[in-house]
């Protein structure tokens, strides 16, 4: 027995997928298809996804933001959990890296719910504050270039409601914040964590799953 998080060795993940996870069809062709291309590693785990489809569910979310889609299994999983009505604005840059999503979006019946924003995200999100939908939205995920993470979660704080939450992603980056920063993108998560813990417009715990996720709660 042990109170700490345990090393995940290979077959106690399998058993942990084995025993828990329910991947829709188009979210398990989605990763099979994102599994070999070259940055396939910026992929959330199947178990994270249903993880925060399971979040978005508690909150009774509707309106979502994700900053950082990739190939958008992360944005299928939450447009899976949320109510018909429900959508979820993706923020990226690359058509070329969410258009190997779409057709699986398509797939599972939810590309209605997912309003993709190909545009620098900051530009997205200050637009939706400038459009008078601060406070509106239920659930945020950050998962994009870490040296924009500070300004994101800053957006996404004005954008939820009280009670709303964050999920941020790479939180721990592979075991590098523990660590002197020797890259710019260590240093700004390192200075987001400190900020966060210190951050009294939030509830938050940080979570040592798959990357490190930390989830705060909008006061
Ligand atoms: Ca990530």
């Amino acid at each position: 027995m042990s109170n700490r998080t345990l090393n995940l060795t290979d077959p106690l993940y399998q058993y942990v997928l084995e025993v828990s996870l329910r991947e829709h069809p188009a979210l398990a062709a989605l990763r099979k298809v994102t599994h070999d291309h070259p940055y396939a590693s910026m992929q959330i785990s199947p178990e994270q996804g249903q993880f925060m489809a399971l979040l978005v569910q508690l909150i009774g979310a509707r309106r979502t933001l994700e900053i950082g889609v990739f190939t958008g299994y992360s944005s299928l999983a939450v447009a899976l959990a949320l109510p018909p009505d429900g959508r979820v604005v993706a923020c990226d840059v690359s058509r070329e890296y969410t258009d190997i999503g779409r057709p699986y979006w398509e797939q599972a019946g939810v590309a209605h719910k997912i309003d993709l924003r190909l545009a620098p995200a900051l530009e997205t999100l200050d637009g939706l504050i400038g459009d008078g939908h601060a406070g509106g939205f239920d659930f945020a995920f950050i998962d994009a270039d870490k040296v924009g993470y500070d300004a994101y979660y800053e957006r996404c704080l004005t954008l939820l409601r009280p009670g709303g939450l964050i999920a941020i992603d790479n939180v721990l980056w592979g075991g590098r914040v523990a660590l002197p920063a020797e890259d710019a993108d260590t240093a700004a998560i390192q200075a987001l964590n400190r900020k966060l813990h210190q951050d009294q417009r939030i509830d938050l715990s940080l979570l040592p799953i798959s990357d490190g996720v930390t989830l705060a709660c909008k006061r």
